[in-house]
């Protein structure tokens, strides 16, 4: 049977694992062409912040080197962004001019991260955190200088603020919530993080709002609303992150936030699929890998001719800084139909939240010993009725497996 082609756009973690599920399904049934505008091969995003802190090399977290690729036949162009797609024709063109027929096409584009609509963001020394590069261009800035701002106290803000601060600069945190984490933390938890946090000698401004970056050339401040001016050789933006749709969209597919894919994977042209943080499904996208992997593994089976529906489930989140054990799972906030289980040892700096409703746990959030994590959250997976370990079920598995 004569192969068809496929071409995946992306080469970051969802382009990849992709690629792994097509291969451990359907082997002789594609030639597989991956582009990607990154120059480097593959590796995973998410310890870009052990990186940043020291704690790894970028050599340790390479998933997928230039020899997988040749083993497995796959066909790489790094440093090779795609710049059209002619839907019509089935054709992609790259941005050195080349042209690519296909018989499927594969979107793994991830997001870009957000820019404040402040003045200065253009300035040298304002960074983002998303790829190999960013960290490098931080790496450079934490030699030459002594302070850095961080803007945006969400999970990926915080471990920049702790990584350049392990890199030896004074670093500062502007948030403009209440609460580092809001949405991953209760308040309670969101306070204990904040003390560690500023044990560690890292200023932490919440509530704070950014006017603009000051500079002639490069970033030397960061002017608040009120009147506050921090001194800055380095400005780091982790205010969000946004899908990156546009490819899809000046191809005419069907764009809403992110690449509007069913439940197989599918965009609103038949032989175009979509994966990863490009995606909007049923009104969600995503910005954590485990969704992405489940996507992944639907296209997969869809792409090897069998059955399969992708469906969001909850999801988790850690901080990966060293000595700050925190987990978040699930509805944190609770609500009229919710009961709450607390467990507090202020000593110890520990804390826990288990989020109830119906007999089953719909959410849970630990601070300072998060070991019981993984336990938790497949009780909120599974929807299992924990009406019998409800006396227990705050102290964890080993109480509960022994019960
Ligand atoms: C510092 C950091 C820490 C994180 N920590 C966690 C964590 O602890 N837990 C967790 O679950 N998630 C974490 N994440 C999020 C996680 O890394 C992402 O959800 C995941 O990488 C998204 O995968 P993706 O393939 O959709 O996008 P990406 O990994 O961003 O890959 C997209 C790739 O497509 C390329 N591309 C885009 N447009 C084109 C084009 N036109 N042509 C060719 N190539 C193109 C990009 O260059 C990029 O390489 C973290 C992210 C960062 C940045």
């Amino acid at each position: 049977m004569k192969r068809e082609r496929l071409l995946v756009v992306g080469n970051g973690m969802a382009g990849i694992r992709a690629v792994e599920e097509i291969l451990a399904r359907a082997k002789d049934r594609y030639d597989i062409t991956v582009f990607g505008a990154e120059p480097r091969p593959s590796y995973s995003r998410l310890m870009l912040s052990p990186v940043l802190a020291g704690e790894k090399s970028f050599e340790d977290i390479v998933t997928h080197d230039r020899a997988w690729y040749a083993e497995n036949g796959v066909e790489l162009y790094s440093g090779t962004a795609v710049s059209g797609i002619h839907a019509d024709a089935r054709i992609l063109v790259t941005d050195d001019g080349r042209s690519f027929a296909y018989d499927k096409l594969v979107l793994a584009t991830g997001s870009n991260p957000v820019m404040l609509p402040v003045a200065g963001t253009d300035l040298a020394g304002v960074a983002t955190f998303r790829d190999a590069g960013d960290v490098e261009k931080m790496l450079k800035a934490a030699k030459n200088g002594k302070r850095a701002v961080v803007i945006g106290g969400g999970l990926l803000g915080l471990e920049a603020a702790c990584g350049l601060k392990q890199r030896g600069m004074q670093v500062s945190v502007v948030h403009l919530m209440a609460d580092l984490m809001e949405r991953q933390l209760d308040r309670e938890a969101s306070r204990l993080l904040r003390r560690e946090i500023e044990s560690r000698h890292i200023d932490v401004l919440c509530g704070a709002e950014t006017e603009a970056l000051l500079g002639e050339r490069r970033v030397h401040a960061v002017k608040l609303k009120d009147g506050r001016e921090l001194a800055a050789d380095l400005v780091v933006m982790a205010v969000g992150i946004r899908p990156n749709a546009d490819l899809a969209k000046s191809a005419g597919l069907a764009v809403n936030r992110g690449v509007i894919v069913d439940d197989q994977m599918k965009t609103s042209d038949p032989n175009i699929f979509a994966v990863g943080e490009c995606v909007e499904h049923n009104g969600m996208c995503h910005g954590l890998v485990a969704p992405l992997y489940d996507m992944a593994a639907v296209l997969g089976q869809v792409l090897a001719g069998d059955k399969s529906a992708y469906r969001a489930v909850a999801t988790a989140t850690r901080l990966k800084v060293s000595g700050i054990d925190l987990f978040s799972a699930g509805n944190f906030s609770g609500g009229a139909d919710c009961e709450d289980i607390v467990l507090r040892d202020p000593g110890r700096s520990t804390y826990r939240r288990l989020i109830l409703r119906d007999d089953r746990l719909a959410g849970a959030v630990l601070y300072g010993d998060a070991s019981d994590g993984g336990f938790f959250f497949d009780l909120i997976q599974s929807g299992a009725d924990i009406s019998a370990l409800r006396d227990i079920l705050i102290f964890g598995r080993a109480l509960c497996e022994a019960a």
